[in-house]
């Protein structure tokens, strides 16, 4: 089947086909079609037509909370294959793929409820001859581009609540995982969505994304991925002035204070940061640990990180996968390198591993590093990968400032039995996400996003149908 999907009609690309990869093996999983400039001319048309004159416009917000409830239903139903597709295209575990699958139902869950609830406002203007009324309305056309690490599940944070308010869109995966955004876009169709409303096209950012950020008639950019490409999209939408929603990376602080239990803090230290292989925009990479306990904690991590099962996401009791391409992996590599010349102690890992099993893969170790000097590379900049960081503290204070030195400003969290100080911690800290005695979970009705350079707008939760909505002001003189 072509993998192009515009106005209605499933098509190849100008651009040839391109191969994706399954990182376990580096064996090709699918040939996908790729867009050449007047593909990504096409699929701007159709949606700037299903806006401006299609039926789109006139549906209810109780009839598009239906259609967000008929795609959930599906993804129930096609649970086991989809999870099957984000495990081979990016090597995360099958008990991954399954809970991203689970999560994004409950996202179009989520919104099929918010969609018709949101009524806008009437404003008390002390007049009885005017009414004045503030209404939600779509945007228009919003260009949705996300990242490879987590495919499914940040296009679900945007295409629910663009669909909920209105909007048409033009989706743009990561060229490294297409496939279960192109899947996607299939259950949107079969849930009745009318041609031109949903759009994807693949290819990569330079040749696919860049022109959709500088379309005139994408009204919208909202962008999930990396810092760099994030600042391009930004400038790139300032020419026409496009709303832009950038969600970015981070760099964010596992604080842990001594009176945390010890196994609490072994076991959240680990799923902080070697979840996905540290692929997680929110891995706690950087373990800030008070003075008294580092050597145990920081002992116990070690000795459990060299027992994690690294494998194919596919297998029973593989614990942690591949990285998603041999370009990260490289990446990873020279951060280690960068570490090892700084002077750092490699507690562990600091390589690929040996094990003939995993040759062809894109595998790399559950890395431990101490030692570092403050303002050292591997504190500040995010790498995205399986390599945790130590730093220590001893006072409060110390703790929330190294907490807060960071350009980012993504998500963070404090362990600590004492809750007076979890609250005040929590209150200090500047991080868009702060858990208290856990990491890493979000809701749909919490909202998410960075504060610094994380990022500019919120998903999930009421604000982020927010994002994909005007306001206009209707000043009715009676
Ligand atoms: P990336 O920035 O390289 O790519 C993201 C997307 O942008 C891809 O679809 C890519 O093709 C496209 N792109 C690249 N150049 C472009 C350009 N000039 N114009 C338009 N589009 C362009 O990011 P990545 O490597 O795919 O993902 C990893 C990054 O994503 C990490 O920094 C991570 O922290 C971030 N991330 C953030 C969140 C969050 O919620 N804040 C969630 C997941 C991932």
């Amino acid at each position: 089947m072509p993998s192009l999907y515009i106005d209605g009609t499933w098509t190849g690309g100008s651009a040839g086909t391109a191969p994706v990869i399954n990182p376990y093996d580096a064996s090709t999983v699918a040939e996908v079609d790729q867009a050449g400039p007047d593909d990504v001319d096409r699929a701007v048309a159709a949606a700037r037509r299903a806006f401006d004159t299609g039926p789109w416009r006139a549906t209810s917000t109780a009839e598009r909370g239906e259609i967000l409830s008929t795609i959930a239903d599906l993804l129930v139903r096609d649970r086991e294959e989809i999870a099957r597709t984000e495990t081979l295209d990016t090597g995360k575990t099958i008990a991954e793929g399954r809970q991203d699958v689970d999560d994004v139902t409950a996202v179009f869950r989520y919104y099929a409820g918010l969609a018709d609830k949101d009524a806008g406002r009437i404003v008390d203007t002390g007049s009885s001859t005017v009414v004045s009324r503030i209404v939600h309305e779509p945007i228009g056309v919003c260009a949705l581009i996300t990242p490879w690490n987590y495919p499914l599940l940040q296009l679900s944070w945007k295409v629910a609540p663009a669909i909920a308010a209105g909007n048409t869109m033009v989706i743009k995966p990561s060229e490294v995982t297409p496939l279960t955004s192109v899947k996607l876009v299939e259950l949107c169709a079969e849930a009745g969505i009318p041609p031109g409303v949903v759009n994807i096209v693949l290819g990569d950012g330079p040749s696919v994304g860049a022109p959709l950020t500088e379309h005139d008639d994408v009204d919208m950019v909202s962008f999930t991925g990396g810092l760099n490409t994030g600042r391009a999209i930004i400038r790139a939408s300032a020419e026409t002035v496009k709303r832009t929603a950038v969600e970015l990376g981070g760099k964010n602080p596992n604080i842990v204070f001594a009176d945390t239990d010890f196994e609490l803090a072994v076991d959240y230290a680990m799923l902080a940061v070697f979840l996905h292989s540290g692929q997680v925009c929110s891995a706690g990479a950087r373990l800030i640990i008070e003075d008294s306990i580092a050597d145990a904690v920081v002992d116990e991590i070690v000795r459990r990180a060299q027992l994690i099962r690294l494998g194919n996401g596919l297998a029973d009791g593989v614990e942690v996968g591949p990285l998603v391409s041999a370009a990260h992996l490289a990446k990873i590599e020279d951060f280690v390198a960068a570490a090892r010349s700084e002077g750092a102690t490699i507690r562990c890992g600091g390589a690929r591993p040996d094990d003939p099993e995993l040759k062809d893969g894109y595998f790399y170790l559950p890395t431990v590093i101490t030692d570092l000097a403050p303002g050292s590379r591997l504190i500040g900049e995010e790498t995205f990968g399986p390599l945790l960081t130590v730093e220590r503290f001893s006072t409060e204070a110390e703790a929330i400032r190294l907490g807060n030195d960071t350009e980012y400003g993504l998500a963070g969290a404090v362990f600590t039995q004492d809750m007076g100080r979890a609250n005040r911690v929590a209150n200090a800290l500047r991080h868009g996400t702060v858990w208290i005695n856990d990491f890493h979970p979000y809701f749909p009705g919490a909202e998410w996003g960075g504060m610094g350079r994380s990022g500019n707008g919120r998903e999930l939760g009421p604000t982020g149908l927010a994002e994909y909505q005007e306001i206009k002001h209707i000043w009715h003189n009676t």
